[in-house]
């Protein structure tokens, strides 16, 4: 199957997913995950209209967004962040969705260029509370919420991001993501200015979706399985 084929195929689940809920198929953004594919791989995707890009691995993204700087993409992080990579990540992203500490935020902020617009973030929920598993608890995130307030003009936060467990059970998996989206919609009643939910990825981007999903992540059903 060609990349552009998938896309169309990606574009065409989310459009019937959200008319189903009776949501505007244009509410929900599309993130190509790119991570551990080639430039080959995202120029086709690029030929097919995409320009939105995530990556996980910075020395892995950082050849690809120097190769492919013409074309005018949207490059967004989405793996883990080590403190001394914040500088490389906040000059060469213009979004940050795995945001699971203050410390990040500030180190970002001081490496965002002013040359740039503020540096779009997403805060990263454990919403299962998985052991291991990447973010913060549901119940800190209006905590660190309101000290990324601080970094505001270099800073803006969209949003929340999360990767839930995965469950055989549709009703609890759908729990997952419905319990982002309540939390999110407490913070938009608090005052933040909140705008994204990141979450759905191939094999659940209908449920994120049914949750209020705004921006679904999508590798393998665009570009085939990662070695
Ligand atoms: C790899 C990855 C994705 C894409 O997953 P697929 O199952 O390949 O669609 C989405 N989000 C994050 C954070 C990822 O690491």
């Amino acid at each position: 199957m060609s990349i552009q084929t998938n896309l169309l195929q990606v574009h065409a689940r989310i459009t019937s997913a959200a008319i189903a809920c009776q949501r505007l198929p244009q509410a929900i953004k599309l993130l190509a995950v790119s991570k551990m594919q080639g430039p080959e791989k995202i120029c086709a995707a690029i030929e097919a209209g995409q320009l939105c890009f995530g990556e996980n691995y910075l020395q892995a993204a950082l050849p690809k967004i120097k190769i492919l700087a013409n074309f005018n993409l949207e490059w967004h992080f989405i793996g883990a962040i080590q403190s001394n990579k914040t500088k490389l990540i906040a000059e060469n992203f213009a979004w940050v969705h795995s945001i699971d500490r203050d410390a990040v935020v500030a180190h970002l902020a001081r490496h965002r260029p002013l040359s740039l617009p503020p540096l779009n973030i997403c805060v990263q929920v454990n919403v299962d509370n998985e052991v291991g598993k990447a973010g913060v608890r549901l119940d800190e995130v209006a905590a660190l919420a309101k000290k990324i307030l601080v970094y505001r003009d270099r800073i803006c936060l969209r949003g929340l991001m999360a990767i839930p467990q995965v469950r055989a059970d549709y009703g609890v998996y759908l729990a997952s993501f419905m319990k982002l989206q309540t939390l999110w919609r407490a913070l938009k009643k608090h005052g933040f200015l909140l705008d994204t939910l990141s979450m759905g990825m191939s094999s659940d981007l209908e449920l994120a979706i049914q949750a209020g999903s705004t921006l679904v992540r999508v590798g393998t059903d665009i570009f085939g399985q990662r070695d």
